[in-house]
Order: C-alpha cells, then structure tokens, then sequence
C-alpha cells in the first residue's frame, strides 16, 4: 500500500487532515493505514466510507475544506480537474502469473498477433507477459490512449485498443467485467486470462448472453413513453450536457422525459420515479449493462435509446464509453 510514499507526501505538504479512499476490495485495510498514518504524521485522518468504483469518484467534492490532501488507493488517476490535491497510490497485486502463462500458450496456439491489456492492479505484469510471449514467438501489441496507460482498459474507457490489428486480445485480470467490456467493445476474439483462479476463458459466451439481455431490455423499452435521464454528480460520471441532447431527442421523438441528478445510481434512488417507463443512464456506461438484474424498469446506454429510436441498428451495438481526456475541450 506504499505507506511511505503516503507519509512522506503528508509530510512534504506539511497536511494537518488527510481523506482516505478505498475502492470496495481494499476497505478493510482503512483503519490499519489510517491509525499508522496519524501515529506517523500526527495529522488527523478522515475515512471516505461511501462506495468508490474509479478514479471517476474522486472524493474531492465532499471533502474539500476539510481535507489538505486525498490519498486515493486502487486506481489510476484520470484527466480530471480534482479539487483537493490527490495522491493515487495503485495497490498492485501480488500475484504471480509465471505458470498461468505457460497455460496460456496451449490457448493461444494459431495466434500470432496479441494485444495485451489489464486493469490498475496489474499493470506491473505487463512487461514480464509481453516477454515471455515474445520469448515464445509471438507479437505483441500494447496500445495507449490518454485516458489511460500503456496496455490498460478502464470499465467505460477502451480507448487503448481502438483500431487494434491483432488475432486475439488477452487480459490479465480476474472477473468478466473488464474482459466483457473489451469484448463488446471489439468484437475481437478476447481471452482472459485469470490469475487468481489460474483460468483462461473465451468471453464468446459470456457476451453473447449479455447481448441476448440487452437485446430483450431494449425491445421491452420500446414501448416507453415517459422517460428518466440519470446524471450522476460524481466528476469523472457528470454528463449533463450529454444528458440534455438525450432530453431534445426524446421531446423530438414526442416522448416526455426528466433528468435526474443523483450521487449513485441505485434501485433505491429510483423508487420514487416509478411512473417512469424507462431510464437512459448518463453516469457510469456499466450501470445498465451490469446491474440491469437489479432493476425493475429497463435501464439503457445512451447507444441502446438510440436503438429504441431507430437512430442505429442493432447489428452496430455500440458499448458507451467516456472519454475522459475530452470532458474539457
Ligand atoms: S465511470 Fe464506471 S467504469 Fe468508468 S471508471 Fe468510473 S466506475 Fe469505472
């Protein structure tokens, strides 16, 4: 958790109170790293217990003012405007993924092109996969963008393997989230490899039944007349402008609509709008395509509304992205 990095900034600022921020996987070890922390540096420390999924939900918001610095554990930062200054510290796993390797070759076997890719925690695993692909005669292709590094894939953020011309994109990485995302967004062959698990899986199936329920909420959507249009507040989610031309083009579309502004989207947060037929989701691209099981009303990405409208076919399903790097142009 690179404690002596974080105590040395503290330090060097001289900060009297410190925000700590943890995604969900590493809020356990809060407590330890804060009491270490004020024992260390003598500043007070204040614990963001809120839920926190991306660099994407800053706390900078809600503890400016009472806060010198932020110490944001688990993620990258992103090309946002933070309010507080904000220390990232990136928590790289430990996992050792030699053997998961020499398992990949037999899954990789009439591949030569590879595009490899990760998420934040192992991003330090790169070179050493790249090397030992090469080692065994095969291509491999990093890509950038710059929202990202080199080779990682945020859950709304591909940009890194756009235009990719490769046989198969492998991700290191555990769950199907991330490897998910990479697939609907290419539509290329992706394996994931797993190293907590020691699997390598095709995502073929696992997309191809998320689309079968995207495909089922968006036909139920097209009887929708009353529409809400969920913004979240948090900085790096804040899409009203985008949400504002959703508005025009369901009023064009003769159907009436509302935005609504909230922190986190939860089936909670919608209860109280349950006269509404549908929901297109501005805030996080993830939140109708990975909880829609949690919903009653079907809630879509801005690319499945225009679907319902038909503004786009179907056979050019488009995965919403956020691209960063251009919230301020
Ligand atoms: S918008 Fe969603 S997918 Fe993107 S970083 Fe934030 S939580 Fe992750």
């Amino acid at each position: 958790m690179d404690l002596d990095k974080v105590i040395r900034k503290i330090n060097s600022i001289d900060a009297k109170s410190v925000g700590l921020q943890f995604p969900e996987g590493l809020k356990m070890q809060a407590t330890k790293i804060a009491r270490k922390i004020e024992e260390e540096t003598g500043a007070i420390v204040i614990i963001s217990g809120d839920p926190c999924f991306g660099a994407c939900d800053v706390s900078d918001w809600k503890m400016k003012g009472s806060v010198d610095l932020i110490v944001h554990y688990g993620h990258t930062p992103l090309p946002l405007k933070y309010e507080v200054p904000t220390l990232f510290i990136e928590a790289f796993s430990k996992i050792d993924i030699k053997k998961d390797l020499e398992k990949s070759l037999e899954y990789l076997k009439g591949y030569s092109r590879i595009g490899l890719v990760t998420t934040t925690q192992h991003l330090h695993l790169l070179n050493e996969t790249r090397d030992f692909l090469e080692d065994n005669g095969k291509e491999v292709i990093l890509g950038s963008s710059p929202s990202t590094r080199k080779g990682q894939v945020l859950g709304c953020n591909f940009s890194s393997i756009k235009d990719l011309e490769v046989d198969v994109i492998l991700f290191i990485g555990s769950g199907n989230f991330h490897p998910l995302g990479i697939k609907l967004f290419s539509n290329a062959k992706v394996l994931a490899l797993d190293p907590y698990n020691s699997e390598i899986r095709s995502m073929d199936e696992f997309a191809d039944r998320i689309l079968r329920i995207r495909f089922a909420r968006i036909t139920k959507a097209r009887s929708a007349k009353k529409w809400g249009i969920l913004v979240s507040s948090k900085e790096g989610q804040y899409r009203m402008m985008l949400a504002k031309e959703i508005k025009k083009t369901l009023e064009d579309a003769k159907m009436e609509s509302y935005i609504i502004l909230v922190d986190n989207v939860t089936p909670d947060a919608l209860l109280p709008y349950m006269e509404l037929d549908a929901f297109v989701v501005s805030a996080c691209p993830r939140i109708a395509i990975d909880d829609s099981q949690m919903y009653k009303k079907p809630l879509l990405t801005p690319q499945e509304l225009e679907i319902v409208l038909n503004k786009r076919e179907w056979e050019n399903y488009q995965l919403d992205e956020i691209l960063f790097h251009e919230r301020y142009q």
